[in-house]
């Protein structure tokens, strides 16, 4: 076991964990020394310390029971795209909802088999939330640096389990920096991804999984921020193979969004380094990465298993999200549900046959993603404008018959609101021109205009649509 340069090939010892090779400042991986062709027989039940002897060494084991997640045949999905067979890997089903929780194990044992106590990363939201629970139930310190925008689920997450919260940046990218200077200055644990490739280990896990429930698939999809995710499940099959357990590898598809799709745009433009995009933008915050840091990694992966990239509007990615909860019963956040998205063109221009195997990976729930809480205020801000409209315009129609004045209104709305709401409507309608006041009697009578009679037609027009 040592950690390898993947650019040079130099080795070094294996902990503490780091990235970055001394020599050429390539990306550091886990060599792992696997028997060659011999095959593991796994023991314990399917869950993530089932596949202890293929990690890192660990002495402490912290764990919520973490992985083993399901592989879901999406039969109606598949259905609609017309494939035969179609697999959705649950990870959505992990202590925290997402698949960082199998990092965090890994991690959290790790820091503390090295004695720290206090572990720390900057996260787009998934990470922090798994580290703050696995530092709850270790007893050590959380520490997390977030982004401007975070989906609140997963801030509420990493509140409720009492991380320290530091926001820092416009993206994560910004995070990430701030998380390299501060472990040098304090000598924290450093438990970032792209800073960590223990992560990259424990991601693995997932590939074994999925060769343990179904086998080896034609296309493996994957959504890409950072890159290491994708490069993590190809290294899980790749080992598989070298123990003699598999003769296939499955072709990786790394799928990003149109506006934040660094590795996607590197692999159009045939190089193999990543470099930042400026303005990057997507409502997945998940994959929110100007700078992915394992870009190479993911290229890596791609190529190697002659897999491909591409990327995928918002509007497709939330139409995927809908369509994966309402034909399997799945909520997705918007990020995994960009693999739905990928496939759905894929098949359409015949990238991916009918007879291909494929298996998504969902990374998280889409309960934690903030494009719920929207869609709920969104929902209530219509009702609550629907509810203000219909007063105006019984109102409106109520003059319309007859001219009336505030008192006689009030009586005839039912009196089911204060007299004082009656006149501010009337002063609003006034404003807008639809009614027009005139004294009668020591009375403010009002009458509608022909602006209102215009407005009330057009209402009635839009009834008859609906
Ligand atoms: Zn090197």
């Amino acid at each position: 076991m040592a950690l390898k340069c993947v650019q040079c090939g130099s080795k070094f010892p294996f902990y503490p964990p780091k990235n970055k090779c001394e020599k050429c400042g390539g990306s550091l991986e886990y060599a792992v020394n696997l028997p060659k062709n011999r095959k593991i027989k796994f023991s314990g039940k399917l869950r993530f310390w089932r596949y202890r002897s293929l990690l890192p060494p660990v002495q402490h084991v912290v764990s919520l029971g973490e992985g083993g997640t399901p592989l879901r045949k999406a039969e109606r999905l598949a259905e609609r795209l017309g494939l035969r067979e179609l697999y959705l890997k649950d990870e959505t089903r992990n202590p925290t909802n997402s698949f960082r929780d199998r990092a965090a194990a890994l991690l959290a044992s790790n820091a503390i088999d090295l004695k720290h106590d206090t572990l720390m990363c900057a996260t787009n939201g998934n990470l922090g939330a798994s580290l703050a629970a696995y530092s709850a139930k270790a007893g050590l310190i959380c520490h997390v640096i977030v982004p401007k925008f975070v989906d609140v689920g997963k801030l509420a997450q990493m509140l409720v389990y009492d991380a320290v919260i530091e926001e820092f940046g416009e993206t994560v990218d910004d995070s990430i920096r701030r998380a390299e200077a501060l472990a040098d200055e304090t000598g924290w644990y450093q438990a970032t991804a792209e800073l960590n490739p223990l992560v990259i280990e424990a991601q693995k896990t997932i590939a074994y999984e999925v060769y343990e429930q179904f086998g080896v698939p034609e296309w493996f999809i994957v959504a890409m921020g950072g890159g290491g995710t994708i490069y993590s499940i190809w290294k899980g099959f790749k080992e598989l193979k070298q123990l003699g357990m598999t003769k296939g590898l499955p072709k990786m598809i790394g799928v990003q969004p149109e506006g934040c799709a660094p590795i996607a745009k590197t692999l159009a433009e045939n190089r193999s380094t990543p470099t930042k995009i400026a303005k990057p933008f997507t409502r997945a915050l998940a994959v929110l990465v100007a700078n992915p840091l394992q870009g190479e990694l993911a290229i890596k992966a791609i190529k190697e298993s002659k897999g491909l990239t591409l990327t995928v509007s918002d509007s497709e990615i939330f139409t995927a999200e809908r369509q994966i909860a309402k034909l399997e019963g799945m909520f997705a956040e918007p990020a995994s549900s960009a693999t739905m998205a990928a496939l759905k063109k894929l098949v359409k221009n015949r990238k991916i046959s009918k007879n291909d195997r494929v298996v998504c990976l969902i990374t998280g729930s889409g309960l934690k993603a903030t494009d719920v809480l929207q869609a709920l205020t969104k929902k209530q801000k219509t009702a609550v404008i629907g509810l203000e409209i219909s007063t105006k315009e019984k109102i409106l129609r109520i003059i319309s018959r007859k001219d009336t004045y505030g008192y006689d209104l009030w009586k005839k709305l039912g009196k089911t609101m204060t007299r004082a709401a009656v006149y501010q409507h009337l002063n609003e309608l006034t404003e807008k021109g639809l009614i027009v006041g005139y004294a009668k009697n020591g009375k403010k009578f009002f009458k509608i205009t022909q602006r209102g009679k215009k407005v009330l037609r057009g209402i009635d027009d839009l009834k008859l649509l609906f």
